[in-house]
């Protein structure tokens, strides 16, 4: 009978063994950097070494890797909606009536802003008709998250594409995979109507490609369609990504008698002020 030390020692029939070969200060001063040697052994006695230097970790290289996120992430930003009705939205002036739905989505947006920590995947998704203010809660936790120090970006789900599309010419700035690992790092992403974009193979592609890449990350959504009706318009792998370990309490309808904007316009008229002066 073979004991747990045997087995530990064959059973696995690879084996590692770790030195530091070399060690350095990282190149702002802060830290001491290690060149490990890992050499691998397996079943049949042959070895492969590897050398890595480890990663920097000290205050300097951090933020700078985190200036690094936010030039690329405001060098995106621009596209960020230019819809005069939203310019100027915050959370402050979002008018809900005696409306339940509305203050429930309000009290999450609230929750949300508070409870903000980048990489742990948490979601909220609004659904509800045109003029609800969905997108006005969602531009709001955006400029809230921005002003908390974090990075994101808010853009409409026909935006995206047009970006995209924008990355193909000749005179494009960007390039289409500098684009996407923008969407991908961000703190925060935030997804405005969600379903009113042209829908074709092509655009879940790349719908795809930006929810895979962001599962574990913070990611907003607002949309027309019901997270039940997601089915019917995009492929069951998309929507399994969006819904992808959301809670049921935040995926937020907004219903509503009168429409958000008629809402506005009629306060706008009372208090005759001209729209958008
Ligand atoms: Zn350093």
């Amino acid at each position: 009978m073979k004991s747990f030390k045997d087995l530990l020692s064959q059973g696995g029939g690879t084996r590692f063994s770790q030195r530091v070969v070399e060690t350095k200060m990282c190149p702002h001063n802060n830290q001491m950097l290690e060149l490990r040697e890992t050499t691998k052994i397996n079943k049949d006695g042959e070895s492969t070494v590897h050398q890595q230097w480890t990663e920097c970790l000290c205050e300097v290289a951090t933020a700078t890797k985190k200036r690094q996120v936010e030039l690329k992430v405001e060098q995106f930003d621009r596209y960020t909606t230019q819809n005069p009705d939203l310019e100027h939205a915050s959370l402050n002036d979002f008018q809900y009536s005696e409306d339940r739905s509305q203050m429930k989505a309000l009290q999450k947006a609230i929750n949300y802003i508070e409870r903000f920590v980048p990489n742990n995947g948490k979601k909220l998704y609004f659904f509800g008709d045109v003029g609800v203010g969905k997108s006005h809660l969602a531009i709001s936790i955006h400029k809230e998250i921005k002003e908390k120090g974090f990075t994101s970006i808010y853009l409409e789900m026909d935006k995206i594409m047009r970006i995209i599309k924008d990355t193909w010419s000749k005179n494009s700035e960007e390039t289409e995979g500098e684009f996407f690992k923008v969407l991908q790092e961000v703190d925060l992403l935030v997804i405005d109507d969600l379903g009113a974009e042209h829908n074709s193979q092509w655009v879940q592609e790349k719908l795809f490609s930006i929810l895979n890449s962001r599962m574990g990350r913070n990611t907003i959504f607002t949309s027309n369609l019901s997270p039940l009706e997601l089915d019917k318009t995009y492929s069951r792998r998309i929507s399994d990504r969006i819904l992808d370990r959301i809670e049921v309490e935040d995926c937020i309808e907004i219903e509503l008698k009168t429409s958000y904007r008629k809402k506005k316009l009629l306060e706008q008229l009372m208090n005759n002020k001209p729209e958008n002066t």
